[in-house]
C-alpha cells in the first residue's frame, strides 16, 4: 500500500536533510518532486495543487527557512498536510446511533467486494461490539449473490434472512426490518445489487430502499485498484443518493493509493474502513494519522499493537513475554512464536506497520517476505529433541546434519536459524536491560 509514494517521498526528503539551511529554491524544487510524486500516485490533480501550495505556504512561513534539520521541518509539513488530505485526525466510526436494528445500507458496483466488505463488517461488529447481525442480500440481479450472502453470514457466524424466491429489493429490504424487529437484532446490513456502471435504475433502486429504512449508514464500496475511477464513482453515488461513508476495497494490491489520497477532497466523504484481503477479517479502520505515518515510512506502531492485541493468544503471549524476561526463552518458544506471528497474516503486511520497513522491504524484493522461512525454521525445530529444542548449545556438526536430513532442509539452514535464534536472545537481553519503554524510544528516534 501506498509504496509508489512512499519510496520517492522519502527521496525527497532525503535529499533535503543531506543540505543545510534551505533556500526558496530548494523548497521549490522539493515541492515539484513532491507534486510529481503525488501525480505518479495517481492522486487527482486538484489534490495534488491543494496539497502542493499548503506545503509550500507552510514551509516558506514557517522556521524552515535556516532550520538546522530542514528535511524534518518539510516532513513535519507534508506529514500534517497528508493528514488534513486523508480527512483529518483519527478514524470515523460507524454511526450505529438509531433505534435497533439499526439498518446499514451498502452500495457500490458490482465486483467492488460490497458482499465481501458485507461479511466482513457483520463480523466485526459480532465478534468486536457484541452485536446480534442479520444479513440480507437485496441483490435479485445475479441469481446467485443472495445464495452467496448466506453462504458469508454462515462463515462469518451470523444469522441471514431466508431466501424468498420472486420478491423485489425493497420488499426484502422490509422483510429484513420486520424480522430484524421482531427477532430483536441489533443491526441489519442491506447488500444491495451492483451494476457494471452506474445507471439511473441503480440509482433508483438504492433510492426506494433508502426511503423503506432510512438507514443510519449508507456505506458506499469502491475499489482501491481502480484509481479515479473510484473516485468517480463515489462522487455520483454520493450526490445521486447521498453517501455517508466510503470503504476502500483492496487496499492490498493497491501501491499507489491515489484514490484513498484524493477521496475525502473529492467527494466529501469520510473513509470509514478499508479492506486489505479476502479474508473476512481483513478490514481494518481508517486512521488518517497512521496512513499518513506509513506513506512517509515512519510506520504504524499503534495498528500493529491493535493487530496483534486481536490476533494473538493472549495466554500464550505473555507466557513468551514472561519467559523472554526471565531469560528462559527457548527453541519450543520460538515455534511458539512462530505460529503466533503466522495466525497475524502476511510478513509484508506487518512490516509495512513497521517503521523505516518501507526501504528495507523494496531492497529485499517481496521474495523474502513469505512464510515459507517460518515455516522451514517450523520443520528445523520439530526434528530436534527436547533436549536440543531446551539448550540450542549443544547442537553441534553430527546433530545440525541429523536435523537437516530429518526436516529435508541443509545444515546452512540450521546454522541460520540458529544465528538468528542467537540474535533474538541478545535482543531480548537488551530488552531487559532497558526495558520495554527504553527500547521503544530508542526505536523511535
Ligand atoms: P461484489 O460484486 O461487489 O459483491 O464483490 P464481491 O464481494 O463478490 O467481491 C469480488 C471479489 O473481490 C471476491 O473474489 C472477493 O474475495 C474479492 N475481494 C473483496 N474485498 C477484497 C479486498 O479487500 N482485497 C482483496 N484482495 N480482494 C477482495
Amino acid at each position: 500500500m501506498f509504496e509508489t509514494l512512499s519510496g520517492k517521498l522519502s527521496g525527497v526528503f532525503d535529499g533535503l536533510a543531506k543540505r543545510g539551511a534551505l533556500s526558496e529554491a530548494d523548497v521549490a524544487e522539493a515541492m515539484r518532486e513532491v507534486r510529481l510524486a503525488m501525480l505518479d500516485a495517481d492522486v487527482a490533480l486538484p489534490v495534488v495543487k491543494d496539497f502542493v501550495a499548503k506545503v509550500r505556504e507552510r514551509a516558506v512561513g514557517h522556521e524552515v527557512l535556516g532550520s538546522i534539520s530542514p528535511g524534518q521541518a518539510v516532513a513535519k509539513i507534508v506529514n500534517d498536510a497528508l493528514i488534513d488530505a486523508l480527512g483529518g485526525a483519527g478514524a470515523v466510526p460507524l454511526n450505529l446511533n438509531a433505534v435497533p436494528p439499526v439498518p446499514i445500507l451498502m452500495v457500490g458496483l458490482q465486483g467492488s467486494g460490497k458482499t465481501t466488505t458485507s461479511g466482513k463488517i457483520a463480523l466485526r461488529l459480532a465478534t468486536r461490539e457484541r452485536k446480534r447481525v442479520l444479513l440480507a442480500s437485496l441483490d435479485t440481479q445475479r441469481p446467485a449473490a443472495q445464495l452467496q450472502l448466506q453462504q458469508l453470514a454462515e462463515r462469518a457466524g451470523v444469522a441471514s434472512l431466508p431466501i424468498v424466491p420472486g420478491q423485489t429489493p425493497v420488499e426484502i429490504a422490509r422483510r429484513a426490518m420486520d424480522t430484524g424487529r421482531r427477532e430483536g437484532y441489533d443491526v441489519v446490513i442491506l447488500d444491495t445489487a451492483g451494476r457494471l456502471s452506474i445507471d439511473e435504475a441503480l440509482m433508483d433502486e438504492v433510492r426506494a430502499i433508502r426511503t423503506e429504512t432510512t438507514p443510519a449508514e449508507t456505506l458506499l464500496v469502491v475499489d482501491a485498484m481502480t484509481g479515479q475511477d473510484a473516485v468517480n464513482t463515489a462522487r455520483a453515488f454520493n450526490e445521486a443518493v447521498g453517501v455517508t461513508g466510503v470503504v476502500m476495497t483492496r487496499m492490498d494490491g493497491d501501491a499507489r493509493g491515489g484514490a484513498a489520497l484524493s477521496m475525502r477532497a473529492m467527494t466529501g466523504a469520510p473513509i470509514k474502513l478499508t479492506g486489505s484481503g479476502e479474508k473476512l477479517d481483513a478490514l481494518e479502520e481508517f486512521h488518517p494519522e497512521r496512513v499518513a505515518g506509513r506513506i512517509l515510512g515512519l510506520g504504524d506502531i499503534a495498528g500493529l499493537v491493535e493487530k496483534a492485541a486481536d490476533t494473538l493468544d493472549h495466554e500464550e503471549s505473555e507466557k513468551l513475554a514472561l519467559k523472554m524476561m526471565k531469560g528462559q526463552f527457548d527453541l519450543d518458544d520460538y515455534a511458539a512464536q512462530i505460529r503466533q506471528i503466522a495466525k497475524m497474516g502476511s510478513l509484508s503486511g506487518i512490516l509495512d506497520m513497521l517503521p523505516g520497513m518501507g526501504k528495507i522491504k523494496q531492497a529485499m524484493g517481496d521474495k523474502d517476505l513469505d512464510t515459507s522461512v517460518l515455516k522451514r525454521h517450523q520443520a528445523i525445530i520439530s526434528s530436534m529433541t527436547r533436549a536440543e529444542r531446551k539448550t540450542p548449545a549443544i547442537i553441534k556438526a553430527s546433530r545440525k546434519k541429523r536435523i537437516a536430513a530429518g526436516s529435508g532442509t541443509s545444515v546452512q539452514d540450521v546454522n541460520r536459524l540458529l544465528k538468528q535464534f542467537d540474535d533474538m536472545s541478545t535482543m531480548m537481553k537488551r530488552i531487559n536491560k532497558l526495558g520495554m519503554k527504553g527500547l521503544m524510544r530508542q526505536g523511535m528516534s
